[in-house]
């Protein structure tokens, strides 16, 4: 299957936006059974994440504790002034796989997979990949 993408707009600085239901209806949409889902940020100050999606306490202490470990000032060269949003970006990964089982991506009861806004708010893409290892259906395409 080919990639699919879809956008979405970040409202605030730092924020962590939930977007395991609309990966999960591309999943869905894929009509794959078994496979792998891939998630790629395609940005520099972005990222992606899995963590906790009930307690929306867990996301608060997650961006308060990023930015202490980076802070927003410290001296840093980059003329734009975000390289607390590049390294942000690189510490936390712009992608993640998870495992589809029975069309359904095999999260853990109290993991969402959470989109990372680093230095919005701005218009973002979230590139999502879609592999089959259906190996019924490898077979009959290679026949
Ligand atoms: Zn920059």
């Amino acid at each position: 299957m080919k990639t699919v993408q879809f956008t979405l707009q970040s409202t605030g600085r730092s924020q962590l936006i939930d977007i395991t239901a609309r990966v999960q209806e591309m999943v869905t949409a894929s009509g794959i059974r078994e496979g792998l889902c891939t998630i790629f940020i395609p940005h520099t100050t972005a990222a992606v994440t899995i963590n906790e999606d009930a307690d929306p306490d867990v996301i608060r202490d997650f961006l308060y504790e990023l930015d202490k470990i980076v802070p927003w000032q410290d001296g840093y060269r980059h003329m734009e002034g975000n390289s607390a949003a590049h390294l942000k970006s690189s510490l936390i990964g712009v992608s993640e796989q998870i495992i589809i089982e029975d069309s359904r991506l095999m999260l853990g009861t109290w993991q969402g997979i959470y989109f990372c806004e680093f230095d919005g708010p701005r218009t973002r893409r979230v590139l999502v990949r879609i592999d089959s290892s259906d190996f019924s259906t490898r077979n009959t395409a290679a026949a």
